[in-house]
């Protein structure tokens, strides 16, 4: 593969951006070597601008469930354009898009809609700070927010401690009301509740976690942590931002048959545009203004070509076989690897959720981001940049998740498997 042209943007980039980038990872940082630049998308590729083509198991981070440019994305946003780009005023679109996420998702009665998954994870954390009139939060180790100062914290010096900063910038008395806990640890979870539960706002957790690897819950973790939430009055908030339309049109709320008090809504409903949400009970939106004391406001919140193409992606999950499509391809996928581990011996963990997947270079059993970042990171590196060079695009980091969508094909999976069978037979 030739990158000239790639490598030409990438020094101007740097010349531009902060590490060249608008947005860290697709700096390749942690896996070297340098980031190609697209010029166009399709289906389950990506084409860059020296035209290699690569099948793209990111998926804008999970946001393209249909893959790019979907034809029935792109005409919804077109349609929409000829009639304007924001108006500054309330649009029919907005109720539409509202009324799909409620109708999938019974624990939203009322909802309202940001930019960004950042942004509502914000929201919701404020929310339920003015709802509650308590200041703590807890958070997991390993679980990602966005970047608003709250949440960008991770644990003290002890299991018990409250937070400290994850970033410069942000101020230790607001990391210090987030405490952080181990995932998966029912006992540290049930000692700091005891510690801090009637201080504590709210619990914020991704339902299953997909930004430290897949880390799904272990047995019982959820349902305990929901009681015990329930028990001390503190509010429960899923962020649904990766796993919301990814798992089943309800999310992982659905699969559990659990219900939280708040729910926090990204990349999938946006089809591919800005656009985050955060919804839940009536009486807990309510506190947002105008109604309520909770301020929250946003120039672009509710946008028409957003929500356009939201609702186009949402109505094809409903018209497709989406879930049992992805499954399918999943299953598919998950059996090649376990193929592969039996013929070479690896130390690797193969994490697969319905449609998202993720690769951990270890012998040890992965149940917490504290595993998680034992593995082999130089191997993650070499399969990366082998994978990369053979035209697959996995995430650019060995702490994230990949993804399918239904615009992969069985084909593309049975090249997935073979690309990864001889990869790992050279860096073995
Ligand atoms: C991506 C992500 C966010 C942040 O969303 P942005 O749109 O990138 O701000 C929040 N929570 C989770 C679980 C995410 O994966």
């Amino acid at each position: 593969m030739v990158f000239s042209l790639s490598e030409k943007l990438w020094a101007e980039a740097q010349q531009l951006f902060p590490g060249g980038v608008n947005s860290p990872v697709r700096s390749f940082k942690s896996v070297g070597g340098i980031p190609f630049y697209v010029s166009r998308a399709k289906g389950s590729k990506l084409f860059d601008v020296d035209g290699n083509s690569y099948t793209d198991y990111v998926c804008s981070w999970g946001a393209l469930i249909h893959g790019h440019a979907h034809p029935a994305v792109v005409r919804s946003i077109g349609e929409t354009l000829q009639d304007g780009t924001s108006f500054g005023a309330n649009s029919p679109l907005e109720i539409k898009l509202a009324q799909l996420i409620r109708s999938a998702m019974p624990s939203i009665e009322k909802i309202r809609f940001v930019n960004s998954g950042t942004e509502a994870c914000m929201s919701a954390i404020r929310i339920a700070r003015g709802f509650s009139g308590r200041e703590k939060i807890i958070k997991f180790e390993g679980c990602y927010h966005g970047h608003s100062d709250s949440l960008l914290v991770k644990a003290g010096s002890g299991a018990l401690t409250t937070g400290v900063p994850d970033s410069s910038g942000v101020p230790s008395c607001l990391s210090s009301l987030t405490v952080v806990l181990p995932w998966n640890d029912k006992p540290t979870l049930l000692e700091a509740f005891k510690k801090y539960g009637k201080e504590t706002a709210a619990v914020i957790l991704e339902p299953i976690p997909a930004n430290c690897g897949l880390i799904p819950p272990t047995e019982g973790f959820l349902e305990c942590l929901l009681s015990t939430a329930k028990q001390y009055g503190t509010l429960v908030i899923f962020d649904e931002v990766i796993t919301g339309f990814r798992l089943a049109m309800g999310g992982a709320q659905e699969l559990f048959g659990i219900q939280p008090d708040l729910t926090v809504l990204g990349k999938i409903i946006g089809g591919g545009l800005p656009v985050g949400a955060v919804g839940g009970k009536k009486e807990i939106m309510d506190c947002l203004s105008p109604v309520g004391t909770v301020y929250q406001a946003g120039t672009l919140s509710g946008n028409p070509l957003a929500m356009a193409a939201g609702i186009a992606q949402l109505e094809q999950i409903k018209k497709l076989p989406t879930y049992s499509q992805l499954e399918t391809l999943g299953r598919q996928l998950e059996a090649a690897i376990e193929d592969i581990q039996k013929k070479l011996s690896i130390p690797l963990q193969f994490h697969r959720f319905g449609s998202m997947f993720s690769f951990f270079f270890t012998p040890k059993k992965v149940l917490s981001s504290a595993d998680a970042y034992g593995v082999d990171k130089k191997r993650f590196s070499h399969f990366f940049t082998s994978l990369l060079h053979s035209g697959i695009f996995l995430p650019p980091s060995p702490y994230e998740t990949a993804f399918l969508s239904t615009a992969h094909s069985e084909s593309d999976i049975d090249e997935l498997a073979k690309i990864v069978y001889d990869t790992l037979k050279k860096i073995t």
